[in-house]
């Protein structure tokens, strides 16, 4: 059976790239119905903090990637290690130096790599020093614990980063001394800035929680990840991960770029948002929403998700929605100083807020039909360009000037609200 697992350290957040190593080690579990196991690599106990743990374990839920089992911890597995290297010296393989263990590496050896997407990998032993197992503090070192512990676990297949890459040949070490089966390797390139450059805080955000913050759906941003070290064919770039398990190759890894490109990962974002149900993004937004001033109070449940259908296909993350729609939800909403000082503090847009409002007052039905069609009989009239009315009325009513369009804006506002707020401007 095949079996993958995803190894973090709880020494920080969880990482842009780290969460691509998860999402494809956890593709390959799904995609050949094997296991995906979590192991906690907390061997550095002064670095190693259950917030960032918990925050890790969020991450990977919130992203819909789950696991086998329960966790395995190296830090209640050190007697495991100093074991494992205790053996080794006494066999001859290894050496103490004061209270640290040693491996000997025997030199002038091929070690061949038969890399899963770069292909064959040969290293020589002149080039690798001995290696540390176990440290003078008693803890185990990353290359040895790691594969005592994929062994144990019996892991078929390792895929993670490139900058593990120098660490196989020597962890291929451990395992032919401690005479266990070597599993195959895969090695993903690492994330790259547009510039080519390690991805970094330069290039957007790198933890997964910024993202989750900021109001990426997770849909949007494991699709996005995908896209970062796979292709699933031809120019097609929106994939469900349900899809991604039935098409999934690791073949396809082979030659492809990591280049992150927050701009289109914004995009697809709101590519996401736009296609998604009002209902699902209703809880999403509503808290964003009442955390901002004015509107505090939890607004009715119709009119949110009235302005939802209105402003999904128009916010790019959620974190944009609140700015956006505050006034459907309260009367202190935020206003652009240029629209106001461009269309209603001049007299002839005070003018025609006057006279639209007394034609809006006019009428019994508020839809945005009618409302719109007493705007266009305005401007035969008056001849006046629709937008000379539409761009005072707008600004007026909801403090901005872009938006939904505005007479479906105004039916949700609703007639009396819609009058008092222009008549107001009006002064
Ligand atoms: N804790 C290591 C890391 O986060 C695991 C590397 C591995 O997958 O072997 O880089």
């Amino acid at each position: 059976m095949i079996k993958v697992r995803f190894a973090p350290s709880p020494t920080g957040y969880l990482h842009i790239g780290s969460a691509r190593t998860a999402l494809f080690n956890w593709l390959y579990a799904k995609r050949y119905g094997g296991k995906f196991i979590l192991r906690i690599e907390d061997t550095d106990k002064v670095r190693s903090e259950k917030r960032f743990l918990e925050e890790i374990l969020t991450d990977l839920k919130w992203l819909g990637i789950d696991w086998d089992g329960e966790p395995l911890y190296q830090s209640e597995r050190f007697d495991i290690y100093r074991d494992a290297a205790e053996k080794l010296v006494k066999s001859g393989k290894g050496y103490r130096e004061g209270e640290a263990y040693i491996f000997k590496v025997e030199k002038g050896r091929a070690i061949e790599v038969d890399d899963m997407i770069h292909g064959k990998i040969t290293v020589n032993t002149d080039d690798i020093k001995d290696q540390v197992m176990i440290k003078s503090d008693g803890s185990p070192t990353y290359n040895f614990c790691c594969v005592i512990d994929d062994a144990y676990l019996e892991i078929t297949h390792i895929i993670r980063g490139d900058d593990h890459v120098s660490n196989t040949p020597k962890q291929i070490l451990f395992y032919e001394a401690l005479g266990l089966k070597i599993p195959a390797f895969g090695h993903m390139p690492l994330i790259m800035g547009q510039d080519g450059a390690k991805l970094s805080k330069r290039h957007g955000g790198t933890a997964v929680e910024e993202y989750r913050m900021d109001g990426y759906l997770p849909q949007a941003l494991v699709n996005y990840l995908l896209l970062l070290g796979w292709s699933p064919g031809g120019d097609r770039e929106i994939i469900s991960l349900d899809e991604a398990v039935k098409l999934f190759d690791i073949n396809d890894m082979k030659g492809v770029q990591a280049k992150f490109d927050l701009q289109k990962l914004t995009w697809m974002n709101g590519e996401y948002i736009a296609k998604s149900e009002d209902s699902d993004l209703l809880p999403l937004l509503k808290d964003r929403l009442i955390a901002i001033p004015g509107v505090g109070k939890t607004p009715s449940k119709d009119l949110l998700l009235k302005v939802i259908s209105l402003y999904k296909v128009r916010i790019k993350k959620l974190s944009e929605f609140a700015g956006m729609t505050d006034h459907f939800f309260s009367d202190t909403y935020s206003t652009e100083v240029k629209g106001v000082e461009k269309y209603i503090s001049t007299k002839e847009g005070k003018d025609i807020l006057r006279e639209f409002s007394s034609r809006l007052e006019k009428l019994d039905d508020f839809s945005h039909a009618k409302t719109e069609g007493a705007c266009r009989a305005m401007a035969e009239e008056t001849k006046l360009k629709a937008g000379a009315i539409i761009h005072p009325t707008r600004v007026a009513v909801s403090g901005k000037t872009t938006g939904a369009g505005l007479f479906e804006m105004m039916e949700v506002i609703g007639k009396d609200e819609v009058i008092e707020r222009m008549k107001k401007a009006a002064g």
